[in-house]
């Protein structure tokens, strides 16, 4: 079946792949790569190849950092003001094309068309919030406290961003950057994962339809992102890495990017603990746990790991979520009733079944799902595993996939030393219907941001971020965002 054939109903906007693959956006031209060599875009409910994109040589980032600073004096002299009406006309023009964006990311992710549907408007907010931000960046003033001098502080943008972003949230992932980055005054390179490139293209052509002017995005994709990213961070005129990814790449680019001392925000890994109580609101509880862990099929940073619940309540939690996992709809992303679509690759699906092959090993029960299935396309089914031991893989690992791992406890103390007994600190979910205690746990659980009673907590308006090895700084929220974006200048003066 076509791409063309799985979307239904007829009118749905599709999106143009050969125009989202026509080439690298660099200094505001579509290019090829200097090497002629091309990247395939797999369809993962398929297997099939969707289309090709340009792979990146060294020539083409040297080139993406002469366009960015190029444009760097001009974008950063640019009214506030300006900046920010061309920031609100990504956002407008995001969200009138949100349905073709959303079944260009369900296509090249796999990701069922309601989650894109999430994504696309999750991804554009970033620009409305950020062009609401750009116009209320300030300084400070003040009397030193020697009474000797004045105190100016003034904040300017960091200079030219190197930004690299992952493939499950292809478009939110590089908005929540590239917004901020822009209302800062900085130019920018955006390095997509390889695995969903489209999308970031399909939005370059969008910004530059907004009035972003040549050279202020840079987009460019690559299979050779190590030797890239060197070259590019060498550069002493890029001061800025943002980061978002896995915990083991985060870590070679923070050892890359020591090199020339430049500013990293890191956004990585996580392995949030979904903790519920005896005296949780137990449907309540269950719609939350399905978002938690369904949003994106699992593939999300922020995906609930591994799910803490009292002995009280865990029989009717163990059912109630095998019910309603059991009942999801698995197929191909693009068609209107999917629930859970494809992993991203092969090589995924094979990971998560080696983690419940590992938790069935050491005692855990499959209440739903389990098992790898055969056929086209990297399909995994949900899965509930009941009594799994803490000495699993997937205790420690993310799973990033469609698989639930119950574990049972007695005592608040115990679920917090569980849920804090990982590397990572990115999220955390609480539901009990104490509040005192959902206060006293989530200040108690290492993680940069807690859902309490609440399923979700992304919010462009917030600031997103993790502790521990999930990561350095924060993207979005009120000043947090932008800060990432911009340097502190301090001017002592007197009068
Ligand atoms: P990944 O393998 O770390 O890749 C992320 C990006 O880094 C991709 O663009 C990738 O390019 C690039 N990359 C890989 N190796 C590199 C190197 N040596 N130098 C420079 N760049 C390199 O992660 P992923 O599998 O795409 O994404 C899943 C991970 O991201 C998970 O761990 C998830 O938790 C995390 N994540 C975190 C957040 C957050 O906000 N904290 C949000 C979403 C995802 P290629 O695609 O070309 O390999």
């Amino acid at each position: 079946m076509t791409i063309a054939q799985q979307i239904t109903p007829a009118n749905r906007q599709l999106p143009d792949i050969d125009a989202a693959a026509r080439g690298l956006y660099i200094d505001g031209q579509w290019r090829p790569s200097q090497s002629g060599r091309q990247i395939d875009v797999v369809d993962p409910s398929t297997g099939a190849i969707l289309a090709v994109v340009p792979d990146a040589t060294i020539e083409d980032a040297r080139a993406s950092v002469d366009a960015a600073a190029a444009a760097a004096p001009s974008w950063r002299a640019t009214p506030p003001r300006r900046r920010s009406e061309i920031l609100r006309r990504c956002f407008e023009l995001m969200i009138e094309r949100s349905e073709m964006l959303a079944t260009l990311i369900s296509v090249e992710n796999g990701k069922a068309l309601k989650d894109a549907r999430g994504e696309v408007a999750y991804a554009a907010e970033f620009f409305r919030w950020n062009a609401e931000e750009a116009v209320r960046i300030s300084g400070e003033f003040g009397v030193a406290p020697s009474g000797t001098n004045r105190i100016i502080v003034d904040y300017q943008p960091i200079g030219i961003c190197l930004l690299i972003t992952p493939w499950n949230f292809p478009a939110a992932m590089a908005t929540r950057k590239i917004a901020p980055a822009l209302a800062a005054g900085c130019t920018v390179i955006l390095k997509p994962a390889s695995e969903t490139p489209l999308t970031a293209y399909a939005l370059a052509a969008i910004y530059e339809e907004a009035g972003v002017p040549k050279g202020v995005v840079n987009v460019l994709t690559t299979t050779t992102p190590g030797p890239i990213t060197a070259e590019v961070l060498a550069d002493p005129r890029v001061r800025k890495l943002s980061f978002t990814g896995s915990t083991g790449v985060g870590r070679q680019l923070l050892a890359e990017a020591a090199k020339n001392v430049i500013s990293c925000s890191m956004e990585l890994g996580g392995n949030a603990p979904f903790v519920v109580f005896d005296d949780a609101d137990l449907d309540a509880a269950l719609d939350g746990a399905m978002i938690a862990k369904m949003r994106n099929a699992g593939e999300a940073c922020t995906a609930a790991n591994r799910f803490y619940v009292q002995s009280g309540i865990y029989d009717a939690f163990a059912q109630g979520l095998a019910d309603r996992m059991s009942a999801l709809k698995v197929g191909s992303g693009v068609e209107v009733d999917t629930d859970c679509g494809p992993m991203i690759t092969r090589k995924a699906v094979e990971k998560i079944g080696r983690l419940v092959d590992d938790a069935k090993a050491k005692g855990a029960r499959v209440l739903c799902g389990g098992d790898m299935p055969s056929g086209a396309g990297f399909f995994y089914p949900p899965t509930v595993l009941a009594s799994v031991s803490e000495d699993s893989e997937m205790a420690q690992e993310e799973i990033f996939g469609p698989v639930a791992p119950l574990y049972r406890f007695e005592t608040e103390e115990e679920a917090i030393a569980s849920a804090n007994d990982t590397e990572y600190g990115l999220a955390a979910y609480v539901y009990t219907r104490d509040l005192a205690r959902g206060l006293r746990v989530s200040s108690g659980i290492e993680a940069g941001m807690i859902a309490l009673n609440r399923g979700l907590v992304s919010d462009p308006a917030a600031p997103f971020g993790g502790v521990k090895q999930s990561g350095l700084g924060r993207e979005g929220g009120q000043h947090h965002g932008i800060a990432e974006f911009m340097e502190a200048k301090y001017i002592a003066t007197s009068f």
